[in-house]
């Protein structure tokens, strides 16, 4: 079952328009929200993201909070699996012409709902390996738009070189992964790259920050080089999906002699305790 424009049908009886402008520019923004035991993890936060991808590109939230929890948990709780990702999109609606420039127009509101397996945390522990490219998206990557071209191709590119994610890089500096926020711990102090227009805000990475602080561990938010990585003590990269991952293998270089390290564990046993709360 999934959720359109205000009826609850099946994913195969599901259809847009061919003028809608999500399908013709990419003309949408998105959120992906977990729900772990039947209970949706952080909604407000990931919906006042949403507020602001849609006010970014002015479209107005159809929705109050209100209505989109009563849809979200609809979906959540017609699922067997109590572990859910939701997935949800809206784009500007479907236009009469195929033209750049928009009037206002009904937004197109889609919901899906997927079973979500986190691994677990001796999965977690062998570490896992990424690629660094430059990165060349946009310069409004806090906006959580549906147009992802680049990131299709950093992931085909993950596919082709069997790793986890692409680390990027903007002058010299790691913006973020292609689909996941990236920190580095050194010295016991965790830098990330701070919030603004080069990066997504993750709500995992506020979660890990919180996590890093229980841990005692000292919170940077400043850029950091490709070089500063390979002498760092562990490379972690977050997302609502993958949680707070390990990686120990850069480019094919190890990272920590390519072994996961102790805080790794400490911020990870934090987060599960944030998620059963
Ligand atoms: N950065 C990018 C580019 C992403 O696509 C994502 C998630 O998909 C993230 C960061 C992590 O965001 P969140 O922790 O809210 O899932």
């Amino acid at each position: 079952m999934v959720y359109l424009n205000g009826d609850f049908i099946a994913k195969d009886k599901a259809s847009i328009s061919v003028m809608d402008r999500g399908f013709l520019f990419g003309d949408g923004v998105y959120e992906v929200i977990p729900a772990y035991n039947g209970k949706i993890f952080r909604p407000t936060e990931h919906l006042d993201r949403l507020q602001k991808s849609l006010d970014s590109i002015q479209i107005t939230n159809p929705y109050s909070h209100n209505k989109w929890i009563n849809i979200l948990n609809k979906l959540v709780n017609h699922s067997s699996n109590t572990n859910q990702s939701l997935y949800l999109q809206i784009t500007r609606g479907t236009d009469t012409k195929r033209k750049h420039n928009f009037d206002a127009l009904t937004p197109t509101i889609y919901v899906e709902s997927n079973p979500l397996t986190s691994k677990t945390k001796q999965e977690l522990s062998k570490g896992f390996s990424a690629i660094s490219a430059q990165d060349i998206r946009w310069s409004r990557c806090d906006i959580k738009a549906t147009s992802l071209l680049a990131n299709v191709l950093y992931a085909q590119d993950a596919k082709k070189h069997n790793v986890e994610e692409v680390i990027l890089y903007r002058d010299n500096q790691i913006t973020e992964g292609a689909t996941s926020n990236v920190f580095i711990l050194k010295n016991n102090i965790l830098y990330t790259h701070p919030t603004g227009a080069n990066i997504l805000s993750g709500i995992t990475r506020d979660l890990v920050l919180e996590s890093a602080s229980a841990c005692s561990i000292q919170i940077q938010e400043s850029s950091f080089s490709l070089d500063n990585i390979f002498t760092s003590d562990e490379l972690w990269i977050s997302s609502s999906t993958r949680e707070i991952m390990p990686i120990t293998k850069l480019d094919n270089k190890p990272i920590n002699q390519g072994k996961v390290g102790a805080i790794w564990g400490c911020v990870f046993e934090y987060y599960q305790r944030l998620k059963n709360d």
